[in-house]
C-alpha cells in the first residue's frame, strides 16, 4: 500500500518509463490533488517540521531590525515593497512588523509568493489588517512591485524547490530517475551510490529575477537556508515527515522533500547585478545582530518557564550542532554601497 501519489507514479512509469528526479520532486510537492504543498499543513509541532521563525519570535524580530536598518540607510522611502517567498505561517513577518515603526508599516506594500492554499489561509490570519497581496510566483510579485525599492526575504524557501540530479556513470553523465520495481512493488532510483551533481534551475532563475529587480529599483534580499558554498557534489535530497527522516521514495506527497541549497550557484545567479554578502552561518548572523541583547530584554518580562524556553530557542537557533552552522545567511544589496549589518565581507 503506497500513498495516492505512489500509485499515480507507478501507473505513469509503467506507461512511459522512468521519470526524472526533478519531475518526481515537483509532483510530490505540487501535484494539484496529492502534492505535499497542495493540501498538507507542513509546519509546527503537529506538522512535519519546525522552522526558525516558529522556534522563537526573536528570529523575525532580528530580521526585521536588519531590514529597518537598511530602510534608514536608504533615507526611509515612503513607498517600499516587502516581498516574502514561501512565508509559511506568516510568523516571520508578523514578528518583523510588530517591532517596526508605523512609518515603515505604512510605507510597506507586502507581497507574498505562496503556492500552498492551506498556508495562504494561515498567512491571512497572521497578517490580518496589513496591506498584503498574494502571488502564485515571483513573476507576478515583481510585476505588482512596480518601480519601488524592494526588500526580499526567503527563509527555507530555496530548499523546497525541485532539483535535477546528474549521475557520473561509465557511459557519461546521465539524469537520475525514479523507476518502478514491479517485483517488490516499490519505487527505486535508476542510479544510486555513484558520484552525483545536483542543480536547481528554478532557484537560479528566481535569484536572477530578484537581482535583476534590485538592479533596476534598488533594495536588498536576505536568503536563509541550509546549504553549502563549496563545490560539493552528492545526494542531498531528503524526506521529512512528522519530524523524522524517511526514505525519499516512501511517502510521495505526504512527506516534505528538500535539498541543500547550493549558495555558490545563487551567487553566480546574482552575477554582477548587485553586491553579495556572505553567506555566513545563522549563528554568526544572529549573534552579530545582537541576539543576546534581545534575549536579556525578553527575559526581564518572562516567568521562569518562559526563560527556559528562551534559552532553548537560542540553543536551537545558534548552536553549531543545531541550526547554527548548517543554516547560512546571504544578503544582496543595491546600490553596492548599501552596507548591511552583520556582514563584514562583500563577496563581489
Ligand atoms: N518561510 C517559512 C516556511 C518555509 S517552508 C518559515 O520559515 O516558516 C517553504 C515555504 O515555501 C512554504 O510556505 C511553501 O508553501 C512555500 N513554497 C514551496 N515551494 C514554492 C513555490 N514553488 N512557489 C511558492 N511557494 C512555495
Amino acid at each position: 500500500m503506497g500513498t495516492a501519489l505512489a500509485e499515480h507514479f507507478k501507473g505513469l512509469i509503467k506507461a512511459s518509463g522512468p521519470i526524472p528526479v526533478a519531475k518526481y520532486m515537483e509532483e510530490c510537492l505540487y501535484h494539484p490533488q496529492h502534492g505535499y504543498y497542495t493540501g498538507k499543513n507542513p509546519l509546527g509541532k503537529s506538522g512535519d517540521f519546525v522552522t526558525a521563525p516558529e522556534v522563537s519570535q526573536m528570529f523575525g524580530e532580528i530580521i526585521g531590525a536588519w531590514f529597518l536598518d537598511l530602510w534608514t540607510k536608504l533615507a526611509q522611502p515612503t513607498q517600499i515593497n516587502l516581498v516574502e517567498l514561501g512565508p509559511g505561517r506568516g510568523t516571520l513577518l508578523q514578528d518583523f512588523l510588530r517591532i517596526s515603526p508605523d512609518s515603515f508599516t505604512q510605507a510597506a506594500n507586502i507581497h507574498l509568493v505562496e503556492i500552498s492554499k492551506v498556508l495562504r489561509a494561515q498567512q491571512e490570519v497572521a497578517l490580518a489588517g496589513r496591506n498584503v497581496t498574494w502571488h502564485q510566483d515571483i513573476d507576478a510579485a515583481l510585476t505588482a512591485c512596480g518601480k519601488h525599492v524592494t526588500f526580499f526575504i526567503a527563509n527555507e524557501f530555496f530548499d523546497a524547490l525541485p532539483i535535477q540530479q546528474m549521475v557520473d556513470t561509465s557511459k557519461g553523465w546521465v539524469e537520475n530517475c525514479v523507476e518502478y520495481n514491479e517485483q517488490n512493488d516499490n519505487l527505486v532510483f535508476t542510479h544510486s551510490g555513484l558520484p552525483m551533481k545536483e542543480t536547481c534551475s528554478l532557484a537560479v532563475e528566481i535569484m536572477q529575477k530578484i537581482a535583476g529587480h534590485l538592479r533596476t529599483n534598488g533594495g536588498a534580499a536576505l536568503t536563509i537556508d541550509y546549504g553549502y558554498t563549496g563545490g560539493e557534489t552528492g545526494d542531498t535530497l531528503q524526506s521529512i515527515r512528522k519530524h523524522q527522516y524517511n526514505d525519499v521514495l516512501t511517502w510521495p506527497g505526504e512527506a516534505d522533500l528538500t535539498a541543500h541549497v547550493d549558495f555558490a550557484a545563487l551567487i553566480d545567479a546574482v552575477g554582477r547585478q548587485a553586491a553579495v554578502f556572505g553567506p555566513i552561518t545563522q549563528g554568526e548572523f544572529l549573534n552579530k545582530l545582537g541576539l543576546s541583547v534581545r534575549v536579556e530584554s525578553l527575559k526581564k518580562c518572562s516567568d521562569s518557564q518562559q526563560i527556559i524556553e528562551i534559552e532553548q530557542a537560542v540553543h536551537r537557533l545558534t548552536d553549531s550542532k543545531q541550526m547554527g552552522d548548517l543554516f547560512k545567511v546571504m544578503a544582496i544589496t543595491l546600490p553596492n554601497s548599501l552596507q548591511p549589518c552583520g556582514f563584514e565581507n562583500v563577496y563581489r
